[in-house]
């Protein structure tokens, strides 16, 4: 195949040492295009690329930072459908979802483009007579950016986006399997205005690009989001040079349901937070923890509302469910399956492996009932459409099941008590919060982050991000 897809890096499109095929889980007969693959010494040409734009990036006005991030989110909404439709062909979320994604891509550079222009510090009298004290905000200099498959652009674009706003340059590794979106987010920020070397992308193996960004003395910072093993070697490497850096990882995020829900609401936050996109969000519901006196409505009703979606290719009109991105995912939930039933959970629907026009990852969502939090299924993060139902005698009880766990990204309540939804907001052990509502779904313009063991660092997104892409100075000075 021609056209091969190259990595951007010192302002130029160049070929690395290897190459790579993206494949559409919908069908894959379909390869959307071959990629290039870095080596380690390309990401090391991408990394001196990046040190040496760094500095005079770093001095650039609020005005060039805003003109730049203002034509990426300018030209990634104007083509919002063709990038969603590329987004859903090559990870496999419908196209509602993948346009979805590219809007808030979109949204996610405007709103750095307006931070750029609020950059701000503070002045202060000293304790001390006649000195003047300044804070100020400044860039860390080369972030090195690594990202999961599950959010193609969004989560690039969360990254990506303040790490240009407060100053910094960049080395951007995204995941192997979804080079498409951040190929074409990447020629978009080639033609933004950015000086040479400002913005590199730097596709290839996580074992050769990821670990080269995580050991190399040059990359002052890493953001990081992915699974819970990948965290760990991040987090061992840049503690070992006391690089900066910042982890979002897995969840098993719970969604407890009260015996005064709103049954509708309930059954509608489950069946999106637990299976929409596939159930591959690291947000997704996959613990239901369900009160005695709504348990058995709840899973009837739940049961026929999974039952009724329509899982097929992504890119086509009426699908609900797109496929699981790939093999190796789709035999993880498989495996994830069988474990549940050998537990002793019982499976109430779906986990069905099923054809369609064309060949593709198709697996129908899961739900498991008669289920306990000490099962493997209810503690470990499975990644796919699965989720398992904790009957629960009362509120108490469920928020203690909620809390257990080793992680903590997001949590959920539906409830129509004011104190129920107030104690648990204050209870929850997680980073974000959502009372009748799924516990995927979040605004951009918000921190985003976990507790526990889902996160590392501080948080990502809105006004928030500023703490990790910069490092206070206090100057003092005495006229
Ligand atoms: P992964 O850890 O396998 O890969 C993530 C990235 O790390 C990829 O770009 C990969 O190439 C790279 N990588 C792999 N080995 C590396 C190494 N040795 N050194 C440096 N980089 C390396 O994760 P994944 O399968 O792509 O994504 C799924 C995981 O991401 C799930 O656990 C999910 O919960 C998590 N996730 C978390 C959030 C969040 O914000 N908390 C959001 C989305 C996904």
């Amino acid at each position: 195949m021609s056209d091969l897809k190259q990595n951007f890096i010192a302002g130029e499109w160049v070929a690395g040492a290897g190459v790579t095929r993206n494949v559409n889980p919908s069908n894959t007969d379909d390869v959307i295009a071959e990629y290039t693959q870095a080596d380690a010494t390309q990401a090391q040409q991408a990394i001196a690329a990046a040190k040496a734009a760094a500095p005079k990036w770093a001095r650039s006005t609020p005005q060039e930072r805003y003109d730049a991030l203002k034509k990426i989110s300018d030209e990634i909404l104007a083509r919002k459908e063709e990038l969603g439709r590329l987004l859903s062909r090559e990870e496999g979320k419908t196209l509602p979802e993948g346009i979805g994604e590219v809007t808030r891509a979109g949204q996610i550079f405007a709103f750095f483009a307006g931070e750029a222009l609020r950059l701000r510090g503070d002045k202060l009298p000293s304790v001390r007579p006649n000195i003047d004290v300044e804070i100020t905000r400044e860039p860390v200099g080369v972030v090195g950016i690594i990202t999961p498959w599950n959010f193609p652009i969004a989560i690039p674009a969360w990254k990506i986006a303040p790490a240009l706003c407060y100053g910094n340059a960049v080395v951007f590794k995204p995941a192997d399997l979804v080079p498409g979106s951040a190929h074409a987010l990447s020629d978009i920020i080639a033609r933004s205005g950015l000086p040479k070397g400002v913005f590199n992308l730097v596709m290839g193996r996580g074992s050769v690009v990821g670990e080269t960004f995580l050991t190399h003395r040059d990359v002052n910072a890493i953001t990081f989001t992915g699974s819970v093993a990948t965290g760990r070697k991040v987090a061992a490497a840049c503690v070992g040079r006391m690089a900066k850096f910042q982890l979002e990882m897995g969840g098993k995020n719970p969604l407890v349901v009260l015996d005064d829900a709103d049954l509708k609401v309930a059954v509608e936050c489950a069946a999106n937070g637990g299976f929409f996109s596939t159930g591959q969000r690291c947000t997704a519901s996959s613990r239901l923890i369900v009160t005695s006196g709504i348990h058995d409505a709840f899973v009837a009703a739940l049961t026929e509302r999974l039952k009724g979606l329509v899982v097929d290719d992504a890119c086509k009109a009426g699908t609900q469910m797109g496929p699981v991105v790939d093999q190796s995912q789709l035999d993880q939930d498989l495996s994830y399956i069988k474990i549940g039933q050998d537990e002793g959970a019982t499976l109430a629907t779906g986990g069905e492996l099923v054809k369609r026009d064309t060949p593709g990852f198709y697996l129908t969502p899961a739900l498991f009932v008669n289920s306990t939090n000490d099962m493997r299924i209810a503690r470990e993060e499975i990644f796919g459409p699965v989720a398992n139902v904790i009957r629960a005698k009362d509120y108490d009880e469920a928020l203690a099941l909620a809390n257990d766990t080793e992680f903590g990204l997001a949590t959920g309540i539906c409830t129509t008590s004011l104190k129920y939804a107030s104690h648990f907001k204050r209870n929850a052990e997680a980073g974000m919060v959502m009372v009748n509502l799924p516990t995927a779904g979040v605004d951009y313009h918000v921190p985003f982050g976990g507790t526990k063991g889902s996160s590392y660092g501080s948080r990502e997104q809105g006004t928030y991000a500023a703490e990790f892409y910069t490092t206070v100075k206090t100057a003092y000075t005495l006229p």
